[in-house]
């Protein structure tokens, strides 16, 4: 789909708004990638500037100062700075551990898998919390998992990863299945001007034609690299969910791996057809184990990336 890049549409003829009259409330690509998403997930989607953007649209929205909100340890870096940003707004944060019962919070924040330890959330002791529940599926994707059906209030994703799939588009997304929540949303994200460009929406459409595909590919990599780096002498501990094509695991030397890596691109991100490696301690520092690399598999022959990896390990 060719972006419509306008910024205004006319009123009609009574002078009424139309569907469209100004983008930073809606336009037409948006509203295009949002009707996509929305049907794979299973509920009412909306874009953002980044998935970045898209969190701090949530936390505008639903919290307020009093508030408690329970944060899943070990989730993605940026998330939980942001979070922890606003304690000065006087929020407060406890951190849990995602695979049992979260702590007595208003708001609930969990990641499916977690960035980049990889834990899945316990769902059952989710549904039985009273506190409004947030997951961040991003590297899972609508292919894995639909939260909304575990009974998660609001999903987000940043499409910037497999959504758009190809390392060139900042996006963001919420996915609700309540109208007034989604109302509330939309409401503050056009007030705040977070919304997602025309082009970075087209991005969007254009990733998800070759989701499914990609992500049956990227997946059956994934399994297989994480086997053999089981095997491999020079690794610790693997990471990997089993499906989708985030794997984290553990090296005496990670800045002599990930330097070391040609086919692999030694960078930051996650979920291109290019394959990218990093160690996330340079971010992270001691939040995660020193000696973690994180994988993210592209589309790639899977011979080639382990050919890659071999060399760098050795
Ligand atoms: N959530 C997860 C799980 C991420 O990995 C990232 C980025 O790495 C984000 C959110 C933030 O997304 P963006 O970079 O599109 O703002």
């Amino acid at each position: 789909m060719e972006p419509d890049r306008s910024t205004i549409w006319p009123y009609d003829e009574n002078g009424e708004l139309r569907e469209f009259y100004y983008a930073r409330y809606a336009h037409p690509t948006g509203v295009a990638a949002e009707k996509r998403l929305g049907a794979l997930e299973g509920g009412e989607a909306l874009l953002y500037a980044s998935g970045m953007g898209a969190a701090t649209n949530v936390l505008l929205t639903f919290a307020a100062p009093g508030m408690t909100i329970a944060l899943a340890e070990g989730i993605y870096y940026g998330t939980s700075v942001l979070l922890r940003e606003l304690e000065r707004w006087g929020l407060a944060f406890v951190e849990f551990d995602q695979t049992g019962t979260p702590p007595p919070a208003d708001i609930v924040w969990v990641e499916a898998p977690a960035n980049p330890v990889l834990t899945t959330p316990d769902w059952e002791a989710l549904r039985a919390h009273p506190g409004f529940v947030v997951c961040d599926a991003t590297i899972a994707t609508p292919v894995y998992l639909h939260p909304l059906d575990e009974g998660v209030d609001v999903v987000l994703h940043s499409a910037t990863k497999y959504l758009c799939g190809h390392h060139d588009a900042l996006v963001g997304a919420t996915v609700t299945r309540d109208s007034e929540l989604t109302g509330r949303l939309h409401e503050l994200r056009g007030r705040a001007g977070i919304q997602a460009s025309p082009d970075a929406a087209a991005s969007l459409l254009r990733g998800l034609e070759s989701l499914p595909k990609r992500m049956e590919q990227i997946s059956a990599s994934a399994e297989e690299l994480a086997r053999r780096l089981g095997e491999h002498p020079a690794v610790e501990t693997v990471r990997y969910p089993g499906y989708s094509g985030v794997i984290s695991f553990d090296v005496a030397d990670p800045r002599g791996v990930e330097t070391s890596t040609r086919l692999i691109v030694n960078a930051t991100s996650l979920g291109g057809v290019t394959s990218t490696i990093e160690s996330r301690y340079r971010w992270e520092g001691d939040r995660i184990p020193q000696g973690l690399l994180r994988l993210s598999v592209g589309l790639e022959d899977v011979e080639a990336l382990w050919a890659d990896l071999a060399q760098a390990l050795a």
